[in-house]
């Protein structure tokens, strides 16, 4: 037998099937979708089995070094999949399969065999478990190969299991625990022996007092207001007892979920749910668009089609945008289904992806809640597949392969049969087109649960403020309403529209911009450490003092960053607590998490961010929110500027008033006329939509083109030149009259990393020959691009134009 392999090569040469003979002792037991060691060249790789043939055309074939799996971690789905994925998004196939799982399998990993049911095992294999219930893959199969069949048998039995440890980067994660083991009753009395003025202590004996169990330290001191000393000298007096044990690395194990129940849907739920629970039933696949204005219950009815989907026997995959992957986001899930549940987000490490995957794959549990990625969930019975926030530009993978994960959902639903749910409040153009036209089904929720109504939006001139003499970033009407929900104890959020915008350092003497000297693209002021940073390649550098091209001493950074607005509220709002959210202040692990429960724990009154604070935030005691400079996006070279604007807007006014108290909101902007401003006020997505879609027409962008981009770039500037006009010129050549074929033209960003980049651009109809034409293109720079000097990457449906 013939094993036909994909190998671990990621090149253009070496994008095809390599037959290997399976040796005879594993004949029986390797199977399509599993993980093979095969030699290549002078080495040994990994690779792919996609197919077992009987005869190959190549004679002198080499054998299967290894078998890294005993069950395939590719299902012939996925691997279907991998083939539709390669041929969409023209990248190599081992990149589409690698894609569908998590990292940790193509990392060394040490492989065990994990004794699961020792009294059933079969006679052969119990000697290796008499007296331990993990074991050396290798010492096993490599001393006995024959017991390979026995040992897959009993895999798939459940009486044994493969484990693959990662070594996680860094030591094993361990959390200081605290407890105490006095009663009650002696507590009472030890209170006693305390100094009065041990507030603090006092405090944390009170708690043990009303609680049993270990408790993590870090939460003790939370819970009890208290600090590490004060802990400390409990310990220290014998009261308390610490030690370190390992945490799991399921990072959201420690939290407590309430069950909660399905609520009763109102009228407006009720009726867009069930087409979708008839197509659960039915086993039909259709695409849904739920277009639901912010807190229109969208979540809910997620919850409720999953419900019935389990109650199938089926399986859920639900995808949010990973900055919405929130504590609370998560809570809602495993609220309702508890450990059914399994979360993947880029912030896990490694291992912790590795575990979740692996929860989902041995059918431990039956919801896979996460972001991009979790849409290659490895289930084989999905029952309903939804994608919150369907808008959301980072559903889109900027790297090999180039796919779109909504198209990946609806591949998915059509092999299962089930539904696809695309939820928003402001739906991508694309997708509200397809629903027009009848291709997606449209649902409308076009009111809020509580029937409130959507938060008053004002619009501020900030030209005229200018005229007015406010030189502030605080318009009149904001810094008045920011002092009024102040005096009322209620909450604001900032919005910082920083897309597009930063810091940037200028000479006021002569103009000099400061720019890095690989890329073509000014230089960030970062004041925390009194540097300048490029955002592109990280070159850092300090500050400059003087000028470098008149030696003034005049240079000064302009723009609003997060922290000068945050400076700005200290000075004009002095008694203001303020949450500062942006890349600097959630860099680390959890942090984005915590300042989160903590303004949800009215520890301040502001929250003052970027973008990332735009979504999923679902605070009651929000009335206020500011968006300090609306228009900052609008002016990039990417056609969906103005629907990112009106996206983002309305995203940010959700999060107001969403419970009792109403809301409001203040747009300030230099724009006040632009449509994609101006519609935020109305609520009104619809005449948006049309107003866009009118532009697009016109202009010959998506939905009425297809655009495919390819990038070029290289160290030298003429190579890079001639190459682009070559491709442009030869796609020009064999493309329909209808096809429109730009290029080449400097990118955007025209310099990255010392790298100049040139760009085709390609608006089409119908061209079905277009992918082959790639291709060749693809096929006719590989060597080239192997030998990494020149880059070339093609994309079938570009987000991203920079
Ligand atoms: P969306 O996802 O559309 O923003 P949510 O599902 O978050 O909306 O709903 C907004 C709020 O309304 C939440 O606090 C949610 O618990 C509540 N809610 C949703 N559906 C119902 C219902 N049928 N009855 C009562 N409250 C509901
Ligand atoms: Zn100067
Ligand atoms: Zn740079």
């Amino acid at each position: 037998m013939i094993a036909r392999v994909v190998v671990d090569v990621p090149s253009g040469q070496t994008d095809r099937l390599f037959d290997y003979k399976i040796p005879a002792e594993w004949s029986h037991i390797l199977e399509k979708g599993m993980r093979v060691v095969v030699p290549f060249g002078p080495r040994s790789i990994q690779g792919f089995v996609v197919e077992i043939i009987e005869t190959s055309t190549v004679d002198k074939l080499k054998e299967i070094k290894d078998i890294l799996d005993v069950t395939p971690v590719l299902t012939e789905e996925l691997l279907k999949l991998g083939d539709w994925l390669t041929e969409q998004t023209l990248s190599y196939k081992i990149s589409a399969y690698q894609v569908m799982l998590p990292a940790a399998l193509k990392t060394k990993v040490e492989k065990k065999l994990v004794c699961l049911k020792p009294q059933h095992l079969p006679f052969l294999l119990q000697p290796f478990f008499e007296k331990q219930s993990i074991m050396s893959w290798n010492e096993i199969v490599e001393t006995n190969p024959s017991l390979l069949k026995t040992i897959k048998e009993a895999v798939k039995e459940g009486l044994l299991e493969v484990e693959y440890s990662v070594k996680d980067k860094g030591k094993k994660q361990t959390h200081r625990m605290i407890e105490c083991l006095f009663s009650k009753e002696q507590l009472v009395s030890l209170i006693d022996t305390l100094p009065q003025r041990a507030e603090k202590q006092i405090a944390i004996v009170h708690y043990f007092m009303n609680n049993v169990g270990k408790v993590p330290l870090i939460r003790l001191i939370e819970l009890t207001d208290s600090s590490r000393s004060s802990v400390k000298a409990l310990v220290d007096k014998g009261i308390l007892i610490e030690k370190d044990e390992e945490f799991y690395r399921d990072p959201f194990l420690n939290e407590q979920f309430e069950q909660t129940k399905p609520l009763p849907l109102t009228e407006q739920q009720q009726q867009v749910t069930i087409p979708i629970l008839t197509s659960i039933e039915e086993n039909v696949h259709h695409t849904f668009l739920l277009h639901g204005v912010t807190g229109s219950g969208k979540t809910e009815i997620y919850l409720q089609v999953i419900e019935r989907a389990l109650s199938k026997g089926q399986e859920a995959i639900v995808l949010v945008p990973e900055i919405s992957l929130t504590p609370q986001m998560v809570e809602r899930f495993k609220g309702r289904f508890g450990s059914q549940v399994a979360v993947l987000h880029s912030g896990l490490s490694l291992g912790e992806k590795y575990d979740e995957w692996r929860k989902i794959h041995r059918k431990e549990v039956r919801v896979a809640v996460g972001a991009r990625s979790a849409i290659f969930a490895p289930f084989e019975n999905l029952g309903v597949i939804i994608i919150d926030e369907e808008h959301e530009g980072s559903y889109k993978q900027e790297e090999m392969p180039r796919y779109h994960a909504r198209d990946v959902a609806i591949f998915r639903g059509q092999f299962y049969h089930c539904p696809v749910i695309l939820g928003s409040a402001t739906p991508s153009l694309e997708t509200f087109a397809r629903a027009k036209v009848g291709r997606y089904e449209l649902l409308t929720l076009g009111v809020r649960v509580n029937k409130g109504p959507l938060p008053t939006v004002d619009v501020v001139d900030m030209r005229e403020e200018l005229r007015a003499g406010n030189r502030s970033m605080f318009s009149i009407a904001l810094f008045e309403k920011m002092q009024d929900r102040l005096n009322k104890k209620e909450q604001m959020v900032l919005l910082l529209n920083r897309r597009g915008f930063s810091t940037f350092v200028m000479c006021r003497d002569c103009g000099f911009v400061a720019t890095c000297e690989h890329c073509d693209i000014s230089f960030t002021y970062h004041k925390s450490n009194h540097s300048l940073k490029c955002h592109y390649c990280g070159h850092e550098e300090r500050m400059i003092s003087t000028c470098p091209s008149c030696a003034s001493e005049h240079v000064r950074f302009f723009g609003t960053g997060t922290q000068r607005v945050e400076e700005e509220l200290g000075k004009v709002l002095p008694e203001a607590r303020v949450i500062r959210m942006d890349v600097d202040t959630t860099r680390r692990k959890g942090a984005h998490q915590k300042l989160l429960k903590d303004f949800g724990n009215g520890k301040a009154d502001i929250l003052l961010g970027t973008q990332m604070i735009a979504k999923g935030l679902d605070f009651p005691n929000i009335t206020l929110v500011g968006v300090l400079t609306a228009d900052t996006m609008l002016h990039l070279p990417d056609f969906r500027s103005s629907e990112r604007t009106f996206q983002l807007l309305t995203q940010v006014s959700g999060r107001a008033g969403r419970h009792k108290l109403p809301g409001e909101v203040i747009v300030q902007t230099y724009t006040p006329e632009h449509y994609s401003i101006e519609l935020v006020k109305e609520h009104d997505y619809v005449s948006f939509f049309q107003r866009e879609m009118f532009i697009r027409k016109n202009s010959g962008y998506p939905p009425y083109f297809h655009i495919a981009l390819i990038n070029v770039s290289h160290q030298e500037l003429p190579k890079v030149i001639h190459v682009t006009e070559k491709i442009t010129h030869f796609i020009k050549e064999q493309l329909s009259n209808e096809a429109n074929v730009l290029g080449p033209v400097a990118s955007p960003v025209a310099r990255i990393k010392d790298r100049y980049r040139y760009q085709c651009m390609i608006k089409y109809k119908n061209e079905p020959a277009l992918g082959k034409i790639l291709r060749e293109i693809q096929q006719h720079y590989s060597r080239e691009v192997s030998q990494g000097e020149l880059l070339i990457s093609i994309d079938m449906n570009p987000q991203m134009f920079m």
